[in-house]
């Protein structure tokens, strides 16, 4: 292997439209480094005024941590560089956020997620249309963002189809659950 491709850095991308498919495509575009780099396709974006101010795919494989999900890492990146308010900020994510990153998101003020693939397993956003019940609007940092999806889920699904067709012999809880999504998807669709 050779390292797969760079992930763009010190590219500021304007997306004065700020669509949720630019978005997306932005957060796709880091899976794909990040699947190139052997790790599974998650990426994830932070846009804030439409430009991408931070980015990251998961890092268990290169990190052998557990906790460094795409959208945590992306989120910790935004937060070194934003002030307090950031209910402006939306957070791209290629599958809907765990319980941890939808935490994460919410403690960051994050305004809204919009998601590629839905993930029965360990999706968290069932909870998040309940959470906000009840809770006083003069309190918006204890509120869970938006969520919404799917944008871009074909791309994203393939993705992960690429992930776990290259480990198709494969025993990894990883890849099992990869296959799960790639299932559903096909159930689904
Ligand atoms: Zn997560």
């Amino acid at each position: 292997m050779d390292g797969g491709s760079p992930v763009p850095t010190s590219v500021v991308v304007d997306i004065d439209a700020a669509t949720d498919e630019l978005g997306m495509h932005a957060a796709l575009e880091v899976a794909r480094c990040g699947l190139d780099r052997g790790e599974l396709p998650i990426g994830a974006v932070v846009v804030v005024e439409g430009q991408v101010i931070a980015r990251a795919h998961t890092e268990e494989v290169s990190q052998r941590r557990l906790l460094v999900h795409a959208e945590l890492l992306a989120l910790e990146e935004a937060d070194r560089q934003q002030g307090w308010d950031r209910r402006s900020a939306t957070l791209y994510t290629t599958l809907e956020p765990c319980l941890m990153c939808l935490g994460a998101a919410a403690t960051a003020m994050v305004g809204r997620i919009v998601w590629a693939v839905e993930s029965d397993g360990d999706g968290a956003g069932r909870l998040a249309r309940t959470w906000n019940d009840g809770r006083s609007p003069d309190l918006p940092h204890l509120h869970l963002p938006k969520l919404s999806g799917p944008v871009g889920a074909a791309t994203a699904v393939e993705l992960f189809r690429s992930y776990v067709d290259a480990r198709a012999d494969s025993c990894d809880p990883f890849v099992r659950w990869a296959s799960t999504l790639v299932d559903q998807a096909h159930a689904s669709g």
